[in-house]
């Protein structure tokens, strides 16, 4: 592949960011065309990156635990190509929890997929106490499980880190929303505005909106927003750099970012494309995050950010070729961070005709073809 190839990246998330970024390491010329949506996942994201989670051999687990192990690898990439500013930190995580048997067999289950999965860490289980010395705000009865692996980055600076990588191999940005130009079932490039943008190829990952966008084309893609609400506060004078993500049995997580801020969140709602902070969405969050984490009482409320993630019917991601000239890279939902620049490298190789990194088959886009299994 050389310059003379064009390929158009609708979207300017992580993964369209992902895309871009990839493409342009291998000397593709490309266009990325952002339509600057309300609501954008990357923007909202909380921002922890899993290499593991309890659902077992789901395939959506397996594509997200393959991205977390594939950070370090990019951000070795980034750094070498002069962006080294990614936010990304190895903090791991605590399980946190009263019910210590059952800290206890998910330390057993970790255990096990370790050896598959050495990107997991250390995993060691910690009595109550441990858990409010690394993490002050969180209720002194709490038990937890250590576990090493996990991490945390800010969405909107490894996305803008990718961009600026691939800006820096020539990539150029159009802001507008891309309409799909076709000549029969073959895509042939985007139209933004009055602009028409010829290519050999279009990826779409435009998120939640990617089925908006593949409509034209005869593709009603199931794939759609759920709307999450996620709350930042500000512990005045807190050293929140090395904080540890906290994951209670059930929503909020808890995590931090350098400069005393604290997240929680989120909320999973089926609400449309309604970019609004809710009453019920805000308080409930609230109200569980006080119960595990008393602490944040006295916290400055900053902002409660809206993402849109996006979320496929089936609940896999949707990665793959879905017409002549047309890949999409999209439904990533709660994991996208995590997931989202490992997508981004798969879906540069399906544009590029090259073979993806994974087996991509339980993520191909044909599943939601009338008449498919
Ligand atoms: C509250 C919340 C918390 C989360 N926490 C985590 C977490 O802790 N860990 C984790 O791994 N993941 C997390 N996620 C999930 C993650 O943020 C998303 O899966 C991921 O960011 C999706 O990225 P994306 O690039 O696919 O989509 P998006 O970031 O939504 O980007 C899509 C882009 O497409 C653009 N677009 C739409 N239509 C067009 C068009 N016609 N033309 C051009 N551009 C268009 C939009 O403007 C938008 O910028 C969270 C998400 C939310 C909302």
């Amino acid at each position: 592949m050389s310059a003379s190839t064009r390929i158009v990246v609708v979207g300017g998330g992580i993964v369209a960011a992902s895309v871009a970024y990839h493409l342009t390491r291998q000397g593709v010329s490309v266009i990325v065309v952002e339509a600057s949506q309300p609501g954008p996942a990357t923007n909202a994201g909380a921002g922890i990156i899993c290499p593991w989670n309890d659902r077992g051999d789901d395939p959506a687990y397996e594509l997200a635990a393959d991205g977390a192990r594939y950070y370090p690898e990019l951000l070795g990439m980034l750094a070498e190509d002069g962006h080294a500013e990614t936010s990304y930190a190895r903090v791991g995580a605590l399980r946190v929890g009263e019910d210590t048997q059952r800290l206890q067999n998910i330390a057993a289950m970790l255990r096990s997929m370790r050896a598959d999965r050495p990107e997991i860490g250390e995993i060691e289980l910690v009595g109550p106490g441990e858990p409010k010395r690394q993490f002050p705000p969180l209720a002194a009865s709490l038990s937890g499980l250590w576990i090493g692996g996990a991490g945390r980055v800010d969405g909107r600076q490894i996305r803008d880190s990718l961009l600026a990588a691939a800006a820096s191999y020539g990539a150029t940005q159009i802001i507008g929303a891309a309409l799909l130009d076709h000549a029969g079932s073959k895509v042939t490039g985007v139209t933004v505005g009055s602009e028409s943008v010829a290519a050999d190829a279009v990826v779409v990952a435009a998120g939640a909106w990617t089925g908006q966008v593949c409509a034209p084309v005869g593709w009603q893609l199931p794939v759609g927003p759920q709307r999450g609400q996620i709350i930042h506060v500000e512990i005045p004078g807190a050293q929140t750099e090395s904080w540890p993500v906290i994951l209670p049995p059930a929503d909020p997580y808890l995590l931090a970012f350098p400069g005393s801020r604290v997240v929680f969140g989120a909320t999973r709602e089926l609400a449309g494309f309604d970019y609004r902070t809710t009453v019920g969405g805000v308080g409930a969050m609230l109200a569980k995050a006080m119960d595990v984490a008393p602490g944040l009482a006295e916290a400055t409320l900053l902002e409660t950010r809206i993402g849109f993630r996006p979320v496929a019917s089936d609940g896999r991601p949707v990665i793959g070729k879905l017409a002549d000239g047309l890949i999409v890279a999209t439904g990533n939902g709660p994991e996208g961070l995590t997931a989202g620049p490992w997508t981004g490298l798969a879906a540069a190789a399906l544009a590029l005709g090259q073979d993806p990194p994974a087996d991509l088959a339980p993520f191909d886009p044909a599943r939601f073809q009338p008449g498919s299994p």
